[in-house]
């Protein structure tokens, strides 16, 4: 039988089923193996090799996963494409699907549990795109024992995922990306090979998880909304982002000053010139004046 990752064997099972596709869910399948075969040579995966798949969809990846992984365990929300995926996905034994959302799903406990034999966990995900960023973070932020991610997403995210300070899409996600993982792109990817063709071009992300996140930081919350307070406009100074989101910011400008002085940090600056070391920096240096507070909403 055809691979399902094709336009025929695609349109067939479509068409055994009876599916139609959900746009809210972010349902674009995959028909090209040749995409699909180059992303994998890259994650490197072996028979003891154990996959976390978000949306499998009618199991175009996941065909592939199961052919060169020890395990594969595939999240699918879509309550319709389970029968079809007991259907597609039968010939493979190494298989789970679970009907659930992921970003409710108990991770940590499918690892220890289901992918318990194997000798690493990755995640290998053509991701529904309209939560690329709270599937990720969701991910990063368990501290889950997931070595590496190849992620597929909307081009313009997997950019900002990846850039460094000084360029157009550096940002606080950036940043929260570079905190836990070494994140690079990998390749391109044309809208032609999706079935339908999505609106925005694609991009497959490769992350490897750091043995410990870049800079050290107690207050995790604290740094990440220094972070996200620095590009509240991208256009204005970091003193002026900072007047905004700590508490009665304004009237205390002057002690914010001082606080970035401290940091070696010229208030002048603007957040997409500043590395993660440089907000580790502020970071130290704002513990260290008690009278100024970060706004809880911030
Ligand atoms: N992996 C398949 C492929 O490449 O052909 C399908 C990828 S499609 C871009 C995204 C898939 O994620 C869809 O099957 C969709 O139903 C599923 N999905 C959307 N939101 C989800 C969520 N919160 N949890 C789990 N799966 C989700």
């Amino acid at each position: 039988m055809k691979d399902i990752a094709t336009v025929g064997r695609t349109k067939q099972i479509l068409n055994d089923h009876g599916f139609t596709f959900k746009k809210s869910l972010g349902q674009n399948f995959l028909v090209d193996l040749n995409v699909i075969r180059e992303v994998l040579d890259k994650a490197d995966i072996t028979d003891r090799t154990g996959i976390i798949e978000v949306g499998p969809g009618i199991g175009s990846l996941t065909e592939q996963l199961a052919k060169r992984a020890g395990k594969v365990v595939a999240y699918e929300i879509d309550q319709r494409l389970i029968p079809v995926l007991e259907d597609t996905l039968s010939p493979y034994d190494n298989v789970e699907v679970v009907n659930e959302d992921i970003l409710k799903a108990d991770v940590m406990t499918t690892i220890s549990e289901s992918l318990a034999g194997c000798d690493e966990v990755i995640v290998v995900a053509n991701l529904p795109y309209y939560i690329t960023t709270p599937i990720l973070m969701h991910f990063l932020e368990q501290n889950l024992p997931i070595e590496r991610y190849y992620v597929m997403m909307q081009k313009e995210v997997g950019e900002r995922i990846s850039a460094g300070p000084n360029s157009k899409s550096y940002g606080s996600l950036s940043i929260a990306i570079d905190y836990y993982t070494e994140a690079r792109v990998v390749q391109n990817v044309p809208k032609s090979v999706f079935m339908p063709p999505p609106n925005v071009d694609s991009i497959i992300v490769e992350m490897v998880r750091r043995k410990t996140p870049k800079v050290d930081v107690d207050d995790e919350v604290l740094f990440f909304k220094l972070t996200r307070g620095a590009f509240g406009q991208r256009r204005k100074t970091i003193l002026n982002n900072y007047s905004n989101i700590f508490e009665n910011g304004k009237e205390k400008k002057e002690a914010l000053h001082q606080m970035l002085e401290q940091a070696g940090i010229d208030p002048r600056r603007r957040g997409e010139s500043l590395s993660i070391e440089d907000f580790a920096k502020i970071y130290q240096s704002a513990r260290s004046f008690p009278d100024l507070k970060v706004s809880d909403g911030a």
